[in-house]
């Protein structure tokens, strides 16, 4: 999406060869017509996938998950991160290690919003090792809900989680991808 990938090149700062930093329009303040126009091309491309519900992960998700489940006029379900506790059998709960983060979290949706009968998409900011991507996708499924797709405003194409994804048989749709970073560059995938 050239609007995305514009507005990376203005605004986004590339840290170093792994951390791009999109605080003044998608992390910290939102630009809220470009959010907009975000979950519009996610919701085109995935409209004929008869898709009942919009996931995502808290909290920096929420954002591009609305506004596609806006366009979508299905509702959105927030996977919550939660510190571990004792088992609730009306949750679907799972632990997720983070590697990234070096940290351990409990990530839990609630039974009574999401069915076998559910095609989900899940709609996330980045896309980088995979590891959030990954954990959604094992919540969702304890439902049997069908997984539709996932959708990122920002995929590293040079880290894993593309292709993790992908070798599951999952469709990856991102509206930036990009393929090589250092300190203050940014080069897009074509
Ligand atoms: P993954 O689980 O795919 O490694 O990382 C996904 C999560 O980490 C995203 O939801 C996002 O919040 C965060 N993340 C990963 N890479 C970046 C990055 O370069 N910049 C920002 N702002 N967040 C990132």
């Amino acid at each position: 999406m050239e609007l995305l990938k514009n507005k990376i090149k203005q605004d986004g700062v590339a840290v170093n060869e792994h951390i791009l930093k999109v605080d003044s329009f998608i992390n910290h303040q939102i630009e809220p017509m470009l959010m907009q126009e975000m979950g519009k091309d996610i919701a085109e491309h995935f409209k004929e996938k008869g898709i009942t519900k919009v996931a995502t992960i808290e909290s920096s998700g929420i954002a591009p998950a609305l506004m596609t489940a806006v366009s979508l006029e299905v509702p959105l379900i927030i996977l919550k991160k939660q510190p571990s506790k004792i088992l609730n059998q009306d949750l679907y709960q799972t632990v997720v290690t983070s590697f990234t983060k070096e940290t351990n979290y409990e990530l839990t949706l609630s039974k009574k919003y999401i069915s076998a009968e559910d095609h989900v998409l899940i709609v996330d900011d980045f896309l980088a090792n995979g590891e959030a991507a990954t954990a959604a996708l094992r919540l969702l499924r304890m439902s049997h809900a069908t997984i539709a797709g996932i959708a990122v405003l920002i995929e590293k194409s040079f880290q894993p989680g593309h292709q993790k994804l992908a070798s599951q048989g999952i469709e990856v749709y991102a509206l930036a991808q990009i393929a090589e970073m250092a300190q203050d560059y940014v080069k897009f995938k074509d």
